[in-house]
């Protein structure tokens, strides 16, 4: 069903009370196999509970055609979307949704507008993204409270540690990103790390008595990101190594002063 202003308003709910739902703590052997989404028993009924809207930046249209009071998407939820559609332009936008249907409004979902009518959680199709590259930059941004993809459930509570989720819908389609219900999460400017600028090719792996152009690029980059001034040298000696950890640290990566492929890319496009 499409209202006359073509949003799509097709009812079926999805359970998002995460707070009932949450299983046992995932061991480190079922979280590497957790991410192999099994599709053949997905609900597509489920997934069609949504209003989907077709950007997220479009005011929310209110009246008797929606029945659901004013409201908006959180801007910080916005900004993700935003660069979501930035760094993956032809994804599938099937399963994306923001707002509750009335069914909803029964439950408590961050799907539903809050007192401040600013709705705190979106869906999105995992097809065509990266979907735990999704789940790895919210379970990181200060605004995010939990993350739900795949059976799996992640929230701040709980140190985003990786939890079996329960609730009737797998969630093996679309990722779910709820925020804190505070306005400062809502108006949060902060980038996601999503979109963002490319980063120089890896030149392979440097450590300890690693020299040349490279590591003068890595040095130049560790000043950039405002760690103790290196003199960009060229020679990967203890105090590179130092800000390597310090920045690994930060990242809450492996500490072990060597720049590898993920150390690399996230001295790009970590967010400070
Ligand atoms: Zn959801």
């Amino acid at each position: 069903m499409t209202t006359d202003q073509g949003i799509d308003v097709t009812t079926t709910a999805e359970d998002d009370n995460a707070e009932l739902l949450i299983g046992p703590e995932l061991t480190e052997a079922e979280s590497r196999t957790a991410f192999a989404p099994d599709d053949s028993d997905a609900s597509t009924e489920d997934e069609a509970r949504m209003v989907r809207i077709p950007d997220a930046d479009l005011a929310a249209p209110a009246g008797p055609a929606l029945r659901v009071r004013p409201w908006h998407l959180a801007r910080s939820l916005a900004r993700l979307r935003a660069e979501i559609d930035q760094r993956w332009p032809n994804r599938d936008r099937k399963s994306d949704g923001s707002i509750g249907d009335k069914d909803h409004e029964k439950t408590a979902s961050d799907h539903n507008p809050n007192g401040r009518s600013s709705v705190n959680a979106i869906d999105t199709d995992k097809d065509g993204i990266s979907p735990m590259t999704l789940v790895e930059a919210a379970k990181r941004h200060p605004a995010c409270n939990y993350v739900i993809f795949n059976r799996v459930i992640y929230t701040r509570d709980r140190g985003f540690r990786a939890h079996r989720y329960s609730g009737p819908n797998p969630h093996t389609q679309h990722i779910h990103v709820s925020i804190l219900q505070n306005s400062a999460a809502e108006e949060s400017t902060r980038p996601w790390g999503i979109a963002q600028a490319s980063f120089p090719a890896f030149p392979g792996t440097l450590r300890r008595g690693s020299r040349g152009s490279a590591v003068k690029t890595l040095q130049t980059r560790l000043n950039e990101r405002g760690f103790p001034r290196l003199g960009v040298d060229g020679e990967f000696g203890p105090a590179t190594e130092d800000r390597v950890k310090a920045f690994q640290r930060f990242a809450k990566i492996a500490v072990d002063g060597i720049a590898g492929p993920v150390t690399w890319r996230l001295l790009w496009t970590l967010p400070r």
